[in-house]
């Protein structure tokens, strides 16, 4: 039997991580797990009940709630990717608006918000065969994965690749420039925390995607599996 491996796809924000993911995942039947997901639930969670408000972040109360939030994942029947859940309810829309992806950052800053999330992450990916994206998964979360990469693009492309996506889901009160300013805000913040923050593992595979097709991009990622998953066969 083939032995399984854990892959750590970290990198920047929008830069096609969780696409090239769940390809994967897929594509060699693991589990995808994203954690940029989870630290957007807590948000939601934190957004809904007070816990953000124009005067900052009410820490000592989020701390004091954290034991009250449950994130999960549920299938999603027709596609069967992952839906992310707040205490049983798919919130997997919600915690992609930009109210969330404006506030996320500073959330996942927090070191008990951080500890309380990679303790859940090591814990499903102890059976190995899981493909998680985030930005401290091959540094802090599993720094042992067998297979690390690194992603990054350009800020211009990621910020278009995003809007692209939201129209495509609807969006209409969007605009380029916020967006891009919320991507270059949240690199800054992720690489510049205290606790984990966003670094390229030195032993991770660097991918720029700028200017690659998805083929291109899934074709690498794919070889670079077998290659790994054949390495540890011997
Ligand atoms: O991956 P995504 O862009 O959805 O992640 C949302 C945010 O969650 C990131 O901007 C980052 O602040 C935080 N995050 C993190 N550590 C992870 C995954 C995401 O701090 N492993």
């Amino acid at each position: 039997m083939q032995s399984k491996i854990i892959v750590a796809i970290d990198g920047h924000s929008s830069c096609g991580k969780s696409t090239m993911a769940k390809w994967l995942a897929r594509q060699v039947g693991y589990i995808y797990i994203d954690t940029g997901a989870m630290y957007r639930t807590i948000t939601l969670f934190a957004l809904r009940n007070g816990f953000i408000t124009s005067a900052g972040i009410d820490e000592a109360g989020l701390k004091a709630a954290l034991d009250k939030v449950k994130v999960s994942f549920t299938l999603d029947p027709d596609t069967h990717l992952p839906l992310a859940c707040l205490n049983g309810e798919v919130v997997e829309s919600q915690i992609r608006g930009m109210e969330v992806s404006n506030n996320v950052s500073p959330i996942a800053a927090l070191p008990f918000v951080r500890e309380v999330m990679t303790a859940q992450q090591q814990q499903m990916g102890q059976d190995k065969g899981i493909v998680m994206d985030g930005r401290d998964i091959g540094t802090a979360v599993f720094p042992d994965a067998e297979l690390k990469i690194f992603v990054t693009a350009s800020a211009e492309v990621r910020a278009r690749r995003r809007y692209d996506e939201l129209i495509g889901k609807g969006e209409t009160d969007i605009n380029l420039d916020d967006i891009r300013r919320n991507v270059e805000e949240r690199d800054y913040i992720d690489s510049h925390r205290e606790v984990n923050p966003l670094r390229q593992a030195p032993d991770a595979l660097i991918l720029d995607n700028s200017h690659m097709t998805k083929d291109e991009q899934n074709e690498w990622l794919l070889s670079h599996f077998n290659e790994c998953v054949a390495a540890q066969q011997q």
